[in-house]
């Protein structure tokens, strides 16, 4: 059984993951903040996927939650999918800089991908399809900025990217294939009403790309639609 871990499950991108790997029948590992309250995520385990569902406490704040939920998700990993992540304080114009605020950002944005890639990479290389996935965004992207601003997000997912770019050479040894991955403008809470895709849409795209990663793909930046994004 193909096996996944998904971090950021319990709403938006995450949970439509979940459900789209459920229903292709594998086993997917979730790591969540708050288990208990996770009711959409918790739901999936009664409408009867052909998948197993396993719900992991996790806050990618900590230091050593990857470690921890290392010790819990054991096995071979066939994607790990770092997905969750934060926009960082309403004020991050020029001006607005705080400096724990935007730190904040880069520890769930950058540090717990990280530490996850750390914390996986073996399992993932002893799995079939070897994949990293990272969920990034455009806004990282400094070549495509010609709007500005929401210096704390952009300066995070661009971080990101070097991590995911470092980590696609330093896990080329063990076959590990590393997706830097944008999952276009998405209607969630976080994307807001006026996205251009739905969650549905973007989890199809982004599982069509993860289908055929090969180890050319790796440590490069991938729109929803398969283009390649500028750094
Ligand atoms: P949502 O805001 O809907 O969901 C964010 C998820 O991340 C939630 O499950 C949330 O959990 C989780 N999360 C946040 N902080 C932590 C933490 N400290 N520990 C564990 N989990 C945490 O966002 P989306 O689904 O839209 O976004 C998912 C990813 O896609 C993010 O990385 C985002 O940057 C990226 N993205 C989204 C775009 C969009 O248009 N929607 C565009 C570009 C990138 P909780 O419920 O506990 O807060």
């Amino acid at each position: 059984m193909p096996t996944a871990l998904i971090t950021g499950a319990n709403r938006g991108i995450g949970l439509g993951h979940t459900r789209s790997l459920l229903e292709r029948g594998w086993t997917v590992h979730t790591a969540v903040r708050d288990p208990k309250g996770a009711k959409d995520l918790s739901a999936l385990s009664e409408a009867g996927y052909d998948g197993e569902l396993v719900i992991h406490s996790y806050d990618a704040r900590e230091p050593d939650a990857a470690k921890k939920l290392a010790r819990e998700v054991t096995g071979p990993l066939d994607i790990l999918f770092a997905n969750a992540g934060v926009m960082g304080p309403k004020a991050q114009g020029f001006g607005d800089l705080d400096f724990d605020a935007y730190l904040d950002a880069q520890r769930v944005n950058v540090m717990a991908p990280l530490a996850l890639a750390e914390a996986f990479a073996d399992q993932v290389s002893a799995s079939a399809l070897k994949v990293m996935a990272l969920q990034s965004s455009r806004m990282g992207s400094i070549a495509d900025n010609d709007s500005g601003g929401r210096y704390a997000y952009r300066a995070s997912k661009a971080a990101l990217n070097a991590v995911g770019k470092s980590l696609s050479v330093d896990l080329k040894d063990k076959g590990v294939i590393v997706l830097i991955l944008h999952p276009g403008w998405v209607r969630t809470d976080m994307g807001g009403d006026q996205g251009l895709l739905t969650v549905e849409e973007c989890v199809e795209g982004q599982l069509d790309l993860i289908a055929r990663a090969n180890p050319a793909m790796s440590g490069r930046f991938y729109h929803v639609n398969g283009q390649d994004l500028p750094w």
